[in-house]
């Protein structure tokens, strides 16, 4: 069943979008399925369930990190994730930022973006993160690199509104990327879609999606 929808995912994804199996309050024992047939990126959302999984798993896995992080968990992750997408405040880079030049590492991170019409999502408004690039603070950074956005589409059926969320993100991302003057290198990640919306995702521009039901069916919390 798993092997069975990583491949169909990778025949359905267009070349140059990438697929992130979402395995939060998934066992090892399927993530080994999803790797054997072939799945190298996976995506935890919960900091203790990534460390304990990791160890126990290959080491060309490449864990995405995309669940909302505490300040106080930075340093246990550094050097265990290839991207952060859910940098979601200026202070959480900072952490980010001081523990991986205390640990020697450069850490890859998304910054996410908050355009869901809900209240309890977390991220950067599209105007704060215009402030933050205009006002050139990723230069304060020292061992963090910001590739890119992370997004997610208001949790409706609507999907004239998912897919105007979408266009949204897509579009901060692209006028961030595509303004010269800013001078940023690697900004090429654009990350929106999940289980049930990832087709319009990538519809409108994603080149990241994090799927996980449709991979590992439904979670137990
Ligand atoms: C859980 C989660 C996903 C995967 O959602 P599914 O609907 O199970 O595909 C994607 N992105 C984030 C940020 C998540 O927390």
């Amino acid at each position: 069943m798993i092997a069975e929808e990583i491949r169909r995912l990778h025949e359905e994804l267009p070349e140059g979008v990438r697929l992130v199996a979402v395995s939060k309050f998934h066992p090892v024992e399927a993530i080994k399925e999803a790797y054997d047939a072939g799945q190298r990126l996976f995506g935890e959302s919960r900091v203790q369930e990534l460390l304990e999984k990791e160890p126990q798993l290959p080491a060309d896995i490449e864990w995405h990190f995309i669940g909302h992080l505490q300040t106080n968990k930075v340093r246990s992750l550094m050097g265990k994730t290839a991207l952060i997408e859910s940098v979601d405040t200026e202070k959480l880079l900072k952490v980010i930022d001081d523990e991986s030049r205390r640990a020697g590492v450069t850490t890859r991170v998304l910054m996410q973006i908050h355009v869901a019409r809900e209240e309890t999502k977390f991220g950067f408004t599209p105007v704060e993160l215009f402030e933050f690039f205009r006002d050139r603070k990723f230069e304060l950074l020292t061992n963090t690199h910001i590739c890119g956005v992370m997004g997610m589409a208001t949790n409706t059926d609507d999907m004239d509104r998912v897919r105007a969320d979408f266009h949204l993100i897509y579009d901060v991302y692209d006028t961030i990327r595509a303004n010269k003057e800013l001078g940023l290198r690697g900004f090429d990640t654009v990350s929106m879609g999940m289980s049930g919306d990832w087709k319009i995702a990538v519809e409108e521009g994603s080149n990241l999606v994090r799927v996980g039901t449709r991979i590992f069916g439904n979670r137990e919390y």
